[in-house]
């Protein structure tokens, strides 16, 4: 066992005031000195280390108990720092999305430099690029001086962190430093887009919206893997995306289907440990026990919420879990990703005016 520092942080707009500052200063000599800080982002908790420190990058994979090939998102506090760590010119589309969408929740990917360490990368060639818009995470990295690679700060296969609670409940005893900036803003990941491939390809759907990465470079294709489970022979372009994620202890199941219908559903199969996972409207009606997660036209409440009624599904025992599917329009699609891996993509779609 580690012994685990708790640091917490005032308001952001503290950050200036040296008493504070001196708090993230000791975070970010443990970083400088190969530790393991869990820190605050917008999207969700990371844990962070050294980018170029293999040993710190191996504990990162020790501490959550992640596979050793699914690669680590590198993140940094200024464009200045991104020519060291990928191998030849920007591309001109990542430059316009890093204009448009940095410092904020998108991830890009590109052939890596030499100075990446294998661990970091997960043995690709590649490396995945953020530039956090969080004023914790920036001031960190530029105090440690050096890019920080930060997976989520949860134990692998349990839903990420959006709070500090979450990241002590996985995390104590076995980092070096937790920081609480108080909840994500965003909830889910950051969307992921590589540039790696002929044409940038979305790996991973998150608040920066395929239809927004369109409106900038209208030809953007989505990998099979945002919507469907690949098979065995189809190649996981992110290694993350074959791996079991978000899960509950509980069984899973989305269900797609109008109001009526899914309130009748769940109803119709009320049982001991049976919980529905519903937007606002659907509770007057719901006869089981429900956590809400948002209002079914609020993607971004929906995507805020979700990790922590994930989380809350298992402290309640839950043993089924009937998930009100959401909208895949904008943010909604990085909802619908993370639910349907939680599921394990068990679907059930229900039409209405029939009887359930
Ligand atoms: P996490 O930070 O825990 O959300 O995980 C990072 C995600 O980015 C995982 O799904 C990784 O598989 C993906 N990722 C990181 N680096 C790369 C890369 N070089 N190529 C493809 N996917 C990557
Ligand atoms: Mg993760």
């Amino acid at each position: 066992m580690k012994h685990t520092e708790l640091i917490t942080m005032e308001a952001p707009e503290l950050l200036s005031q040296p008493q504070e500052r001196r708090k993230l200063q000791a975070a970010a000599k443990l970083l400088r000195d190969g530790g393991l800080v869990a820190i605050p982002t917008e999207t969700v908790y990371g844990l962070a280390a050294d980018a170029f420190n293999p040993a710190a990058v191996a504990e990162i994979f020790r501490a959550k108990g992640r596979p050793q090939d699914n690669p680590l998102i590198v993140h940094i506090s200024s464009l200045a720092m991104l020519p060291k760590l990928i191998r030849g010119e920007l591309p001109a589309g990542a430059a316009q999305l890093a204009q448009r969408y940095w410092p904020g929740p998108l991830t890009m990917i590109f052939p890596k430099s030499s100075l990446i360490p294998d661990v970091t990368s997960g043995g690709l060639d590649t490396v995945a690029v953020r530039f956090p818009s969080h004023p914790v995470a920036q001031e960190l990295i530029r105090l440690a001086g050096v890019p920080l690679a930060a997976p989520s700060a949860n134990l692998s296969g349990k839903p990420s962190p959006t709070t500090a609670a979450h990241c002590i409940q996985d995390l104590m005893g076995r980092v070096d430093a937790i920081v609480d900036g108080g909840p994500c803003g965003v909830g889910v990941e950051s969307t992921v887009i590589s540039f790696a491939e002929e044409v940038p390809l979305l790996l991973r759907p998150g608040a920066v919206t395929l239809e927004q990465l369109r409106e900038v470079l209208p030809q953007v294709q989505v990998h099979d893997a945002v919507y469907h489970q690949l098979t065995g022979e189809e190649k996981a372009a992110s290694p993350g995306m074959k791996y079991k994620h978000y899960a509950p202890a509980a069984d899973l199941i989305l269900v797609d289907a109008p109001r009526d219908a899914f309130v009748q559903y769940v109803n119709s199969h009320a049982a001991p440990g049976v919980y529905a996972m519903c937007f606002e409207e659907d509770i007057p009606c719901l006869r089981v026990p429900y956590l809400s997660y948002g209002p079914s036209g609020e993607p971004a409440v929906q995507a805020e919420l979700l990790f922590e009624v994930l989380r809350q599904l298992d402290e309640c025992g839950a043993v089924r879990v009937y998930a009100h599917c959401p909208s895949k329009d904008g943010v909604g699609l990085a909802v619908y990703n993370r639910i349907v891996r939680s599921a394990g993509y068990q679907i059930i779609t229900l039409e209405a005016g029939k009887e359930y």
